[in-house]
């Protein structure tokens, strides 16, 4: 999963002549075109899916809707996928999906495989959040995809990154620093441990309380009108205890993920309120 910022090179450079772009076939839905090479039924799970993450999204963090378009490549094979990606983005780290923003595009490219959904999910999830928060951070821009490609009946619990979590901290090898993770400028400065925190915030602010949710939707807003990196000090003046409680719902998701499992609309739980 790759996000890259390509403001500074325009577009037409990069998708003026692209004669391997996978566009035989093409659906059109709400904000985004699929492209494919291959035939999409309209009616796939999906990109209903899809469609439904674009309410999720901006829902659960009301933000307004876009209209700004979404172009979703989606090659059959790996092997055409990593062709066309050797030809025109051939300093990319290889990939099985990746995010593109231009002053005028906002892209996704993928190939048919085992973790399709999840890719388009996450990816697109980041197209959604673009569209209407072009400046947000990159720790929170990867959390909340990392949140919103799990699939619905998961309730955003990214099961990979909470045993992660678990072990490092079990290791010693981790705990919750939200200033280290507002440093990050760079997807490769973005290792998995880091992945995995910013997806334990995200959670922690879309599934605790409606406090917390708040702040996250507040944080949002500020973002779309002056781009701002100073979320954690902000947060902690307000809950000076946020870290050792994100260590407290990392404990509660481990006990008992059930209680965030299986639930198609978003449930907040007064569990962990705040004090
Ligand atoms: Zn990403």
């Amino acid at each position: 999963m790759w996000l890259l910022l390509l403001a500074s090179l325009g577009g037409c450079r990069w998708f003026a002549v692209p004669p391997q772009l996978p566009v035989a076939s093409s659906i059109a839905l709400d904000e985004l075109i699929v492209y494919s090479d291959f035939e999409l039924p309209e009616n796939h799970r999906l990109l209903r899916d899809l469609e439904l993450l674009r309410t999720d999204v901006t829902d659960q963090l009301s933000v307004p809707v876009s209209d700004e378009q979404i172009q979703v490549y989606v090659f059959k094979t790996p092997k055409r996928y990593r062709k066309f990606l050797r030809e025109h983005f051939p300093d990319f780290p290889d990939r099985r999906a990746f995010f593109v923003e231009t002053d005028t595009r906002l892209s996704v490219y993928s190939y048919w495989g085992d973790r399709i959904a999840e890719d388009l999910r996450h990816e697109v999830c980041h197209g959604y959040l673009h569209a209407v928060v072009p400046e947000i951070p990159l720790w929170l821009d990867e959390g909340l995809a990392e949140y919103f490609e799990c699939s619905r009946g998961d309730g955003g619990l990214n099961e990979i990154h909470l045993e992660q979590l678990l072990e490092a901290k079990k290791e010693g090898e981790w705990r919750p620093d939200l200033a280290h993770l507002e440093q990050l400028e760079n997807v490769s400065d973005m290792h998995q441990i880091e992945y995995a925190e910013a997806w334990l915030w995200a959670h922690f602010f879309l599934r605790t309380t409606p406090a917390r949710k708040q702040i996250l939707q507040d944080y949002l807003t500020q973002c779309r009108v002056r781009p701002t990196r100073s979320f954690s000090k902000g947060l902690l003046k307000v809950e000076p205890d946020a870290e050792k409680n994100l260590i407290a719902h990392l404990e509660m998701l481990k006990e008992t993920p059930s209680l965030f499992q299986n639930q198609p609309d978003v449930k907040i739980l007064e569990a962990d309120r705040l004090e």
